[in-house]
């Protein structure tokens, strides 16, 4: 009985240092076999794509929703960016920076259409630039749109691809108790210097079209020279880095 007492005791001094120790920060891990076969079967990974599964990284990533609450998200990134993007999401988190939802791509069948349209926050994506034939740098995990439809792409004739998102046309922060209005990205916000104070570019400062969701990081990307088999079994551990 004592030792339950003293237990409780303990666990009673340690809850405010546990809760404390919620820094906001996720963690990465190797791309295992089973995430894998969510890419390749939701359509965000294929044999030919510029980056090998094995230069990626999954992360788990935990944020605010819309509500306020805690969840933990999924995001692919190159490893080159991998530990940068836990940094700055979890100083996204310390800042309450909202997000509506954080999941693979591969969960939309890769339809960066369908991702944004459920103002989905993702990475990366083995697929063309928007609108051109050139690989975009979400193939190489070295970009990120966030909360697209409060971010919202606007293309060279100032036309917008998501009904949902003509409201936030006009780039202003009018109330900041509304999770989607604080969701926006402005020039001079916390958010956006995050990002850029790691050297990120951002879509918003571009002048030809406006893609507020978008931040990148030119890094030196080993292209794939030749793709490799894929060998027929798995290692032990489970984990195929190829
Ligand atoms: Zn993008």
């Amino acid at each position: 009985m004592k030792n339950f007492f003293t237990t409780l005791l303990i666990l009673a001094l340690l809850s405010p240092l546990l809760r404390a120790s919620d820094t906001g920060r996720g963690y990465k891990r190797a791309i295992d076999s089973r995430i894998l076969q969510r890419m390749k079967r939701g359509g965000s990974w294929r044999r030919g794509c510029p980056v090998a599964p094995k230069d990626l990284r999954y992360l788990r990533i935990p944020y605010r929703d819309f509500h306020g609450k805690r969840e933990v998200g999924e995001m692919i990134v190159h490893k080159s960016v991998a530990d940068e993007v836990l940094d700055i999401f979890a100083a996204l988190y310390k800042i309450g920076y909202p997000i509506n939802k954080m999941r693979l791509v591969s969960d939309y069948r890769a339809s960066d259409f369908d991702s944004i349209e459920a103002d989905n926050t993702s990475a990366f994506n083995c697929r063309n630039v928007t609108g051109g034939k050139k690989w975009s740098r979400h193939s190489y995990g070295t970009a990120i749109d966030i909360n697209p439809i409060e971010n919202p792409y606007i293309s060279r004739n100032g036309s917008i691809a998501h009904k949902k998102s003509y409201r936030f046309r006009k780039r202003v922060h009018r109330n900041s108790k509304d999770p989607a209005d604080r969701a926006m990205l402005i020039k001079g916000d916390r958010a956006v210097y995050l990002f850029k104070k790691r050297g990120w570019r951002w879509g918003g400062d571009w002048h030809s079209i406006k893609d507020y969701q978008h931040f990148d990081k030119t890094i030196p990307v080993q292209r794939r020279k030749s793709v490799r088999k894929i060998p027929k079994t798995v290692p032990e551990n489970g984990v195929s880095l190829f």
